[in-house]
């Protein structure tokens, strides 16, 4: 058992430390002037991706190190941690979704939506605190406190900053999990959003004792064979529309759920599919049509650099950051994908009237 709780908790509940304007040191103080023995529930997105269960189990061991003796952690369901997570430290904070109480504290992690959090939206909105740890330009802000910084590259750097600042250190476990986050969501330190802060985050996790090797291996070099299989089929029915975005290119495809059946795989192997059609060095938008568990369709859109997925994809009713973004739709796949090419290049119809033409100049020049 550690005790890093007494070195930690007199600076997180040094009030002079909640500017009103820093929503991490108002964060901080609130978790310090909680009673170590309250009820604090950590949520993150419906099927979860290294970021969302790295910074949510990552932060969730970094309130055990300071004492707290009651945090659970949950994601909505189907409620099956995917194969390639089940190494993380922290997965005994988890509970079924069914089993989340109402907390003294609730924390979302990696949620653009309180939608995104499914049956974990409703405990959250009764509890008395809601944190909302996030990173993407489409969170609208819900919650009582918003931690949502849409220039950080993952909800890992947001959970890290407030666990600097209640003063827990690192220790393998955390580092491991914070590490998952990071590396996920910055492509392993190859998007744009690697910053020096992000650099600086992975040297001290490092340092703490995240194996990187070993988290790479897992995450980004391992499948079954029969996803290799599966892959050959997502990438043979790929097509390329070089006229679609403005001229720009859009390569799809898509998978269905005879064909997860037909070579024996769980849905999160098609996680990474995307990033492979966005290789296409003859298109700037990539698209995957996958199956959701309930029967409707979950989209994954990327963008090598000059197209704006996240705002397609909010337009489609879902969110995500501005080259990386999904939406989820019902209706079948010829549909889903006509909807997509129908965002990215609006049709242009009939002269607007005069004083009406605002709405229809986007980034896209048609
Ligand atoms: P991915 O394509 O890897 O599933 O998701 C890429 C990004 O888009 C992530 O930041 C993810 O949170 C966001 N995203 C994916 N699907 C949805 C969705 O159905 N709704 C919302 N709001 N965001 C999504
Ligand atoms: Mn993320």
């Amino acid at each position: 058992m550690t005790t890093g709780a007494a070195a930690a908790h007199p600076r997180a509940s040094d009030p002079d430390h909640a500017g009103a304007d820093d929503p991490v040191a108002m964060a901080a103080a609130l978790i310090g002037r909680l009673d170590r023995d309250a009820a604090v529930l950590l949520a993150c997105h419906v099927n979860p991706d290294g970021d969302a269960l790295g910074s949510m189990l990552g932060f969730g061991l970094g309130l055990r190190r300071l004492g707290f003796s009651r945090v659970r952690a949950s994601f909505p369901e189907p409620f099956d941690v995917p194969e390639p997570f089940r190494f993380l430290p922290g997965l005994d904070l988890l509970v079924p979704p069914a089993d989340a109480e109402t907390p003294a504290l609730g924390l979302s992690f990696d949620a653009a939506s309180p939608t995104r959090l499914g049956e974990l939206a409703a405990p959250l909105q009764r509890a008395p605190s809601w944190l909302v740890l996030d990173h993407h330009a489409s969170n609208p802000g819900f919650g009582t406190l918003s931690l949502v910084d849409p220039t950080a590259a993952a909800t890992a750097l947001v959970a890290a900053r407030l666990l600097d600042r209640l003063g827990v250190d690192f220790d393998e476990a955390i580092a491991t999990c914070l590490y998952v986050g990071l590396t996920t969501d910055t492509g392993s330190f190859r998007f744009d959003s690697t910053t020096p802060e992000v650099h600086a985050l992975a040297a001290r996790l490092v340092g703490a004792g995240a194996p990187p090797a070993e988290i790479a291996l897992r995450l980004f070099d391992s499948r079954p064979y029969g996803a290799l299989r599966l892959l050959a089929d997502v990438l043979g029915r790929s097509e390329l529309s070089p006229a679609a975005a403005g001229g720009r290119g859009l390569v799809s495809s898509y998978a269905l759920p005879e064909d997860l059946a037909r070579h024996d795989q769980p849905a999160h192997v098609l996680e990474s599919f995307v990033d492979i059609l966005r290789t296409a060095s003859d298109a700037d938008v990539a698209c995957l049509v996958k199956p959701a568990s309930d029967g409707r369709w979950s989209v994954s859109l990327r963008s090598r650099g000059a197209t704006d997925v996240g705002s397609v994809a909010v337009a489609l009713g879902g969110g995500g950051h501005r080259l990386a973004a999904g939406f989820t739709a019902d209706g079948d796949v010829p549909g889903v994908f006509a909807a997509v090419r129908d965002r990215l290049d609006p049709p242009t119809g009939p002269t607007p009237a005069a004083g009406d033409g605002g709405p229809t100049s986007g980034p896209v020049q048609g």
